[in-house]
C-alpha cells in the first residue's frame, strides 16, 4: 500500500533534518529522502570535515610556534594520513548522531532520489513522490501533504574549467585527498577558497589566489577583506586580484597551467593542483519541478517569506533557493517552513540578522550590514573600531591581530553591523547576533559586562569607541 505522511522532505542535509525533527516534535508523520547520506553537504562535504581539517593545521601552526611559548619541541612533522582519518572519524560520529536523532523523532528515512512526479488530483496537494534506487530496486511511491524541497547545492565551476577531481578539484574533492600536494592555485578568493587557502598554507603547501573582482571576501566589510589579505600575504600566500581566468588550462603529468588576465596583462599561473571555488548551484535537476508550478530564480527555487513555492504545499529552504548558503539559515528556514505548515505562525527571518563566519585564520565574523551596504541604504553612520592589540587575553594567546568593528545608526542609535577579525571571533559573533535580534544599541552592549580577561572585551571596547570613550585605546 502506498504511505502517506504529513511531510516529506526531499534532501536529509543540516536543512532537511532539523526541519524533519522540527516537524516530528510538532507531530507530524514525516519522511525524509536522501540519495546520499543524511547530513548532507554540511557534515559530508563542507562544514564538519573542512573545519575539522583547519583544526589540524591550527595546531601544528601552534606547535611549529611552541617554542614562543616556553614549549620546545623537536621534528614536528605533519602525518596527513591521520588528519583525514580523525576527520572521517568525527564526521562518523556525527553522522551516528543525526541517524539516532531521525530514530527517536519515528522520522522515515528512504535512502534513494526522490521526485515529485506532478500535481495531485487532491489539488492543491502536491502529487507522489517517486523514490528511486542506486541499485536497481523497485521504485518507492509515497504520498505527502506537504513536500519540504531541501536538495542543497553544489560546486560550480567556469566555463572551460572543467574539474576532473584530480588536478582541478572542486571542494568536495580537496577534501579527499590523501596527500597534500606542494603547490596549490585557487580560482575565486570567496569563503572556500579563504579558508582552503590558509588551511593549506599552514599545513605548508604554496598557495596562489585568483580572484576576479578587488577585493577578497567581496560581500564582506572592505577592512575586514583588506585586514584578512594583510594576514594571508604574511603566511606567503600569494594574492592576484582582479584576475580574470582564460579557458585556456593545461594539465600536464606534474600538474596545472592556467592563463589569466589582469589588467589587461595576460599572466601564466602554474601549481600542483587548482581547486575551483567560485560558487555553488543548486540541485534542482530531475527533482520533478518541471511536473509543478514552481519557479526559478536564476536557478534557484522561488519562496515567499515562509519559504512557500508558487505549489503553497510545497516549500524549499537552503541552499537551493540561494540567498545566504549556510548549514544555519538553512535549519532556520526549515524550522520557519514547517511551522508555517502546522500553522505556528512562525516569525520571518531577518538576513540582516544572520552572522556568516570565516574559519581561516585568522578567523573573521559578521553580521548585519557593512559600511558600503549600510551607507547605500542610505543611512548616516557612526563607526567605532577596536583592534585586539590592546585586549589582554589576545597576548596571552599570542594572537593580537585583527579588530571588531560595529557600524550603528546615527539617528536611531541601533546597531546596523558587527564586523570582526581575529582570534576566536566566529564564537564571539552571537553576541553581535543577538544584539542585532534585540535592536541593541551600542550603549547596550556596554551595559553587558564583558569579564576580564577574555577576548569578548574587544567588543564592549567597540562599542564604547562608537562614542569615541573606549577605555584601552
Ligand atoms: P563565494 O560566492 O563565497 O566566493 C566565490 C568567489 O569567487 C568570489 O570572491 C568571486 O568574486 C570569485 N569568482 C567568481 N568567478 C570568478 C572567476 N572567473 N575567476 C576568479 N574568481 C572568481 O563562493 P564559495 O567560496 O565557492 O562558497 C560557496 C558558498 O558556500 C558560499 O555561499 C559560502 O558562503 C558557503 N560557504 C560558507 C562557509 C562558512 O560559512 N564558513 C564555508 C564554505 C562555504
Amino acid at each position: 500500500m502506498t504511505k502517506e505522511y504529513d511531510l516529506v522532505i526531499l534532501g536529509g542535509g543540516t536543512g532537511g533534518y532539523v526541519a524533519a525533527i522540527r516537524a516530528s516534535q510538532l507531530g507530524m508523520q514525516v519522511a525524509i529522502v536522501e540519495k546520499g547520506r543524511l547530513g548532507g553537504t554540511c557534515l559530508h562535504r563542507g562544514c564538519i570535515p573542512s573545519k575539522t581539517l583547519l583544526r589540524s593545521a591550527e595546531v601544528f601552526r601552534q606547535t611549529l610556534k611552541a617554542a614562543e611559548f616556553g614549549v620546545e619541541t623537536d621534528n614536528v612533522s605533519l602525518n596527513f594520513t591521520k588528519v583525514q582519518e580523525r576527520k572521517a572519524a568525527i564526521v562518523e560520529t556525527l553522522y551516528k548522531g543525526v541517524k539516532g536523532l531521525m530514530k527517536k523523532g519515528k522520522i522515515d528515512v528512504y535512502e534513494g532520489f526522490g521526485r515529485i512526479l506532478g500535481p495531485s488530483i487532491f489539488s492543491p496537494m502536491p502529487g507522489t513522490i517517486s523514490i528511486e534506487y542506486e541499485n536497481g530496486e523497485e521504485n518507492t511511491m509515497i504520498v505527502p501533504k506537504n513536500v519540504l524541497i531541501a536538495t542543497g547545492s553544489r560546486p560550480k565551476s567556469l566555463p572551460g574549467l572543467e574539474i576532473d577531481g584530480q588536478f582541478v578539484m572542486s571542494s568536495d574533492d580537496a577534501l579527499q585527498m590523501d596527500e597534500l600536494p606542494g603547490s596549490m592555485l585557487i580560482v575565486g578568493g570567496g569563503v572556500i577558497g579563504i579558508e582552503w587557502a590558509s588551511m593549506l598554507s599552514d599545513f605548508g603547501v604554496k598557495v596562489t589566489i585568483l580572484e576576479y573582482l578587488d577585493q577578497i571576501l567581496p560581500t564582506e566589510d572592505a577592512e575586514i577583506a583588506k585586514e584578512m589579505e594583510k594576514q594571508l600575504k604574511k603566511k606567503d600566500i600569494t594574492i592576484v586580484k582582479n584576475a580574470k581566468v582564460l579557458p585556456e588550462t593545461l594539465t600536464t603529468d606534474t600538474g596545472i597551467s592556467i592563463r589569466a588576465e589582469i589588467n589587461e596583462e595576460t599572466k601564466d599561473f602554474n601549481a600542483e593542483r587548482m581547486l575551483v571555488s567560485v560558487g555553488r548551484e543548486a540541485n534542482t535537476a530531475n527533482t520533478g519541478i518541471e511536473n509543478t508550478e514552481i519557479t526559478l530564480n536564476n536557478g534557484y527555487i522561488k519562496t515567499n517569506d515562509y519559504f512557500q513555492t508558487k505549489e503553497s504545499h510545497i516549500y524549499a529552504i537552503g541552499d537551493v533557493i540561494g540567498g545566504m548558503q549556510l548549514a544555519h539559515v538553512a535549519s532556520h528556514e526549515g524550522i520557519i517552513a514547517v511551522e508555517h505548515m502546522a500553522n505556528q505562525n512562525p516569525q520571518i527571518l531577518n538576513y540582516e540578522n544572520v552572522p556568516s563566519c570565516i574559519y581561516a585564520s585568522p578567523e573573521a565574523a559578521s553580521v548585519g550590514l557593512n559600511e558600503k551596504t549600510a551607507k547605500e541604504k542610505g543611512y548616516t553612520i557612526k563607526i567605532g573600531k577596536f583592534s585586539f592589540k590592546a585586549i589582554g587575553k589576545a597576548l596571552v594567546f599570542g594572537e593580537s591581530d585583527g579588530f571588531v568593528k560595529i557600524i550603528a545608526d546615527k539617528d536611531s542609535n541601533d546597531i546596523l553591523g558587527v564586523h570582526m577579525i581575529g582570534p576566536h571571533v566566529t564564537d564571539m559573533i552571537s553576541e553581535a547576533g543577538l544584539a542585532k535580534v534585540l535592536d541593541a544599541t551600542p550603549w547596550e552592549i556596554t551595559q553587558s559586562i564583558h569579564p576580564h580577561p577574555t577576548l569578548s572585551e574587544v567588543i564592549g571596547e567597540a562599542a564604547l569607541a562608537v562614542e569615541g570613550i573606549q577605555i584601552h585605546g
